[in-house]
């Protein structure tokens, strides 16, 4: 397998693959009420060039891919597609990052297809709480998601809860003992400043370490020493817990030089850090004439451009354009 090292002597060997702008809740920190301008369909890639795509970065070094979107869910065929995915060579890990409200009606499928593992969002335990964060009542549908997930072995399954102030700040010890009671990685995502279509303006993020000091008042927190597919997750348990505890910090304590992602977007545009709206045009060579080697050019063009760390923080930093729903997080 072919190494891809970006300028900074980084392994790039992941691609976050946003399928779709389309999503069935409107969280009220990602998207307005009314929803955003959609992609136009003709500009979406299609499954065929998407796993064109795959294919020429899976032979360059890529080996990890995550769907997302938007709501991957939403996207017809989406089962198709993990298959079609799953058997390029060179893929070794596939994973799908989903709000939860069709789990229960596609995790036999998905499993069946191949996919691994699966990431589910959940930012609250509570159904009228949900129905108000999301705009949509659909909590029930979300639990027995999770529990079909468990069910079928898309495993480990992740709960992802952005922690907002305000929002569900008071629920953090409820999630954390979600993983004492089932075999789930509950995980504390850091509010981060992305996108233009909501109504949050970041200060009301609140910090893993903060998230950690109140857990510890439920029980201490023993480090999980490192294991295969670790991404930036710092990982711990509850003693006697089933599941385990997360906690990802790209505010307070980044890890651009660990970073070893790409990220497309559902039109097909390279985005080589999360919060950089520098777009590289691959659908252009995808739907070119110079056939896979323009592919394989623009890959090593996004290695080049790769900026060595965000700008939170600091002067230069400009909250991107593009939101949430539309580069998959
Ligand atoms: N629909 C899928 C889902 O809900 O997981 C995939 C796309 S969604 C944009 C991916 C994740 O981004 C969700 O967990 C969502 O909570 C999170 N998210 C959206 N805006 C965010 C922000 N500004 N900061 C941190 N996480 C955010």
């Amino acid at each position: 397998m072919k190494l891809l090292l970006d300028d900074y002597y980084r392994k790039i060997n992941y691609l976050r693959l946003s399928i779709t702008d389309r999503c069935n809740l409107r969280c009220r920190y990602c998207m307005p009420e009314e929803g955003v301008d959609l992609i136009e369909h003709g500009d979406l890639l299609t499954y065929e060039e998407i796993l064109g795509v795959v294919e020429v970065f899976a032979r360059n070094g890529i080996s990890k891919i995550r769907l997302t979107g938007g709501e991957p869910l939403v996207r017809k065929g989406v089962v198709d597609l993990v298959k079609g995915i799953g058997e390029i060579e060179g893929i070794q890990d596939l994973s799908l990052t989903t709000n939860g409200v069709l789990v229960r009606e596609y995790a036999e499928d998905l499993a069946e297809a191949g996919l691994r593992r699966i990431n589910i969002s959940l930012d609250t335990l509570r159904p009228e709480r949900f129905a108000y964060i999301t705009r949509r009542d659909k909590f029930k549908e979300v639990w027995e998601g999770i529990e079909a997930a468990l069910r079928h072995r898309l495993s480990p399954v992740k709960i992802n809860v952005v922690a907002i102030q305000g929002f569900n700040d008071d629920e953090v010890q409820e999630f954390a003992r979600l993983s004492l009671t089932h075999p789930l990685h509950v995980r504390f995502i850091e509010f981060m400043p992305v996108g233009g279509g909501s109504d949050w303006h970041g200060e009301e993020g609140i910090s893993s370490s903060q998230i950690m000091e109140e857990i510890r008042e439920i029980g201490e927190l023993i480090p999980v020493g490192p294991q295969a597919n670790d991404g930036p997750a710092q990982r711990y348990y509850i003693k006697g817990g089933k599941g385990e505890i997360g906690f990802i910090s790209p505010i307070s304590s980044h890890f651009c030089a660990q970073c070893n992602r790409l990220r497309l977007t559902p039109d097909g545009q390279i985005r080589t850090c999360l919060f950089s709206d520098d777009e590289i045009d691959l659908k252009g060579a995808v739907r070119g004439s110079r056939g896979e080697a323009h592919v394989e050019e623009i890959l090593h063009q996004a290695l080049q451009a790769k900026p060595e760390g965000h700008h939170i923080g600091d002067v230069r930093f400009k909250k991107c354009q593009r939101g949430m729903h539309a580069i998959g997080g």
